[in-house]
């Protein structure tokens, strides 16, 4: 076998890219794409992080006005993923469906159900009466719930390897089990250190770390303050079918779906995480709440069998948007972190965003609400690179 991470590196690039999940491993796609020379460099393996530990939700639905944008590009291209990466990537568009477990609960529903109306998303409230007729499995807590039938779930262990092997197709230079020990300035460009001694110079540099977004940032003397997230994650024997859409809850505290082969995924609460060691897992007493909360939306669960459970490692913004645009202070810079739990339905088309950002400077895709001067002043610049 290869060892990749031997092979002669580069001496200067147009891009690299640090961190190979969706959002780092879908803009080494498109850059290459547009005849970008790109080298993106993963601590592990591409995808192995959050893009591939997460519950596997793609929807819009419960999302800020801020992220909608990004998320409604996401969404038409999770559609094209065949022509994109070559596979579904298991997506399926079941709708997602958010419950009401109290009546203050469902009245919240119809303020989402407004704002999302008038950004031009489609969603439909549904009481407790109709939710038990179309999913007769629902137990009596449910008091009502809303529907966004465009919404829907997919394998997140195949979509981060599919968009690294389809920029490798593409041109992109990927390098596997490289850790990015430093970033830094070098006239114009960056030099960009790996842990292993070696080093790149780039013209522009995307931080695409995910939970180390900030340490990455911080090396260059921006300070984000991103916390650690790691949701707990649990998965059942294949049952026989019965889940129809994706389903969470006002609150968040627990979410559910089924794979096509049969598999019950549910979420809630949070595992334990050590980022300063990349270390995440389950937590007993996390799981046997959140599998009480699962019995008490859906008893019929009652006699499956849980066969696993895990965590992830998520960074996560105190306003829960991710950091994602232009370095507010050095031009060639662009971040996309900290995801806040949220990132995986965006992914795709955060890398989109990205290679539009370092080839035109700008992008028809508003986010505004998502730029990373929310927490770093803009220093002014000449450069125009980043527009
Ligand atoms: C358990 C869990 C459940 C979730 N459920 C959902 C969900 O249902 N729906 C949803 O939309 N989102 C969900 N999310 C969030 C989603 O998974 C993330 O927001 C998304 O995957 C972030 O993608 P990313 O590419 O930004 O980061 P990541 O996938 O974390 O990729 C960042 C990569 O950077 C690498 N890296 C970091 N530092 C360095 C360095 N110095 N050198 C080289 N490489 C480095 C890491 O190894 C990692 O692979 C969940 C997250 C978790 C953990």
């Amino acid at each position: 076998m290869i060892d990749a991470a031997r092979i002669a590196l580069p001496t200067h690039v147009d891009v690299a890219i640090i961190g190979g999940g969706t959002a780092g491993c879908s803009a080494a796609l498109h850059l290459a794409q547009a005849g970008q020379r790109v080298v993106l460099f993963e601590q592990r393996l591409c995808g192995g992080g959050a893009s591939g530990q997460n519950y596997g939700g793609v929807r819009q639905q419960g999302r800020c006005p801020e992220e909608l944008p990004l998320s409604f590009r996401a969404r038409e291209m999770w559609d094209r993923l065949p022509e994109i990466v070559g596979h579904d990537c298991g997506f399926r568009a079941s709708g997602h469906i958010k419950l009401a477990r109290t009546e203050a609960e469902f009245a919240s529903l119809e303020d989402w159900r407004k704002m999302a109306a008038s950004h031009g998303l489609e969603v439909s409230l549904i009481t407790a009466n109709a939710l038990r007729d179309q999913h007769p499995y629902l137990g009596t807590e449910v008091k009502g719930g809303s529907f966004c039938a465009s919404d829907g779930h997919a394998n997140p262990r195949l979509v981060g390897p599919l968009f690294a092997r389809a920029a490798e197709r593409a041109g992109a230079d990927l390098r596997e089990h490289c850790p990015v020990a430093k970033l830094e300035r070098e006239g114009a460009a960056f030099r960009i250190s790996l842990a292993d001694g070696r080093a790149v110079v780039a013209d522009a540099v995307l931080n695409t770390a995910g939970a180390w977004g900030a340490t990455i940032a911080a090396q260059i003397g921006e300070t984000y303050e991103e916390r650690v997230m790691s949701p707990n994650m649990v998965v059942t024997e294949p049952l026989a079918p019965m889940l129809t859409a994706n389903f969470g809850v006002c609150g968040g505290d627990i979410y559910f779906r089924q794979t096509p082969r049969g598999n019950v995924v549910f979420g809630g609460g949070r595992g334990m995480a050590d980022r300063d060691r990349n270390l995440c897992r389950p937590l007993g007493p996390v799981t046997a709440g959140a599998a009480a909360k699962m019995l008490a939306l859906v008893p019929g669960l009652e006699n499956a069998s849980v066969i696993r459970s895990w965590s992830g490692i998520e960074g996560a913004m105190p306003d829960d948007r991710p950091v994602f645009g232009p370095s507010p202070t050095v031009p060639g810079l662009i971040h996309a972190f900290g995801f806040s739990g949220h990132g995986f339905q965006l992914g795709p088309a955060a890398g989109a965003v990205l290679s539009e950002l370092v080839l035109t400077g700008r992008t028809e895709t508003d986010i505004g609400g998502l730029s990373p001067t929310r927490f770093v002043p803009p220093v002014q610049s000449n450069d125009k690179r980043t527009g």
